[in-house]
């Protein structure tokens, strides 16, 4: 494997910090070179001293002012870069090999992009800008040679299991022999809540995920299962599946991360500990297996694993994103920029957790008369973000 220089981009975040924890177990193997932030700033500074990171990259001016005030260490302080395009010039920076597209939300698209432009080895954990861009993406990634590694659980424990390959690029037809996918998903914290109790219940009953610890916004997708609707248009354009061919299943434990069904009836399965450290080892160390940190899975003392269809009633999200990725690319950009609308309302409590998908719903029935233009550029898709955020703000400052 050759040494690799690694911008982690939205470092202080959940999947940030995870992956700093990786890299520092590998000095030999590999270094951080750029990291960035977006409000903590100081946590920044900290991750900034400690990785000996040469760039970070902030926001405003501000922030700027506020990382030299919390910068203490004797060592040089890093170079700062400020602003949208400086995320994007980073990820294609020729001192860096790797970057890890960390970043939560569409904000996170441009930057991804750059890094696949550049011929990056890309590790995406920013599911949204396949949502958002799925095709466009892939492309990149093939017309520049970059190597495309996911970092999602769920796809990278199908990357696992799919026919081995010693080069992570974008395919254009399903492999070979693979009937179909099967994506599960631990339901979240309302798997089996009365559904009259649902209008009531709070954010940070929301983001307490019965298995994994994440950032705030993918806690509450993980809820109403939108995440689990992202993921599988995130597998359709990964894996270049029809959406025909991929099945979620609930599966409560959270030991099976995600399994590939073949032709002659073989399920292969990859199985761990709920741990983003074992995803981001793969992605750093691919082709190589590394050390991630990660304990053993006790399959005795698990004892079983259950599996179950997702009720639709119960997780009107997930049928949205099925229909989204049905009817068109500009259905899943509306899908996914209305719900960070509505869940960013939802966790400053002003809507109810249950208007989340009344939201999207609405967002998506507005934009179905739009002409359907080609969304073949990252400005096309950014615009029709933007026009979706104005309409689901405003539906959901008419609910407050
Ligand atoms: P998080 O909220 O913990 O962290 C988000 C990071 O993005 C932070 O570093 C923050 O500073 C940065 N950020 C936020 N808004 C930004 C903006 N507008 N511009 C630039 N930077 C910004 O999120 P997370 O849980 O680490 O998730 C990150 C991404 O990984 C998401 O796309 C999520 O869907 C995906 N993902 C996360 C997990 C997980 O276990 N946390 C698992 C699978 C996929
Ligand atoms: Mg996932």
């Amino acid at each position: 494997m050759t040494f690799q220089h690694v911008c982690v981009l939205g470092s202080t975040g959940s999947i940030g910090e995870n992956t700093l924890d990786v890299i520092s177990r590998h000095p030999e193997m590999m270094s951080v070179y750029a990291l960035s932030a977006h409000s903590r700033i100081e946590r920044l500074a900290e991750q900034a001293h400690a990785t000996g990171a040469k760039v970070v990259i902030v926001p405003t001016d501000s922030a700027r002012v506020r990382f030299i005030q919390a910068w203490s260490a004797a060592n040089p302080m890093p170079e700062i870069r400020v602003g949208e395009q400086a995320l994007a010039d980073t990820a294609a920076d020729t001192a860096v090999t790797t970057v890890m597209a960390a970043i939560v939300g569409a904000a996170g698209l441009p930057s991804a992009l750059a890094a696949a432009k550049a011929g990056k080895r890309v590790l995406l954990a920013n599911k949204e800008a396949l949502v958002a861009a799925g095709g466009l993406f892939m492309q990149t990634v093939r017309e520049n040679g970059a190597e495309l590694l996911p970092i999602d659980s769920e796809h990278n424990a199908i990357f696992q299991c799919l026919p081995h390959t010693d080069r992570a690029t974008a395919p254009t037809t399903p492999a070979k022999g693979v009937r179909r996918l099967l994506l599960t998903a631990s339901g979240g914290p309302f798997r089996t809540m009365a559904l009259d109790m649902l209008s009531g219940v709070t954010p940070d009953q929301a983001c307490a995920h019965p298995n994994w610890s994440m950032g705030r916004k993918i806690s509450v997708d993980s809820a109403t299962m939108l995440n689990k609707g992202l993921e599988v248009i995130e597998a359709h354009w990964l894996f270049a599946m029809p959406v025909s061919r991929i099945q979620v299943v609930i599966h409560p434990q959270s030991m099976v991360h995600s399994m590939v069904e073949y032709e002659d009836g073989s399920i292969l399965a990859q199985l761990g500990q709920p741990d983003m450290r074992t995803p981001i080892a793969y992605g750093l160390g691919f082709p190589e297996r590394i050390n991630s940190g990660v304990g053993l899975l006790a399959l005795t003392a698990l004892g079983r694993l259950d599996f179950e269809e997702p009720n639709l009633e119960r997780f009107p999200c997930l049928r949205l994103s099925f229909d989204a990725l049905k009817t068109s690319q500009a259905a899943c950009v509306a899908l996914n920029a209305a719900n960070e609308i509505a869940v960013d309302c939802f966790l400053k409590h002003q809507i109810r957790y249950t208007e989340i998908a009344c939201v999207i719903e609405d967002s998506l029935g507005r934009i179905a008369g739009m002409p359907a233009t080609g969304l073949d550029s990252l400005d096309d898709v950014l615009a029709l973000d933007a026009h979706t955020r104005r309409i689901a703000t405003e539906f959901c400052l008419l609910r407050r």
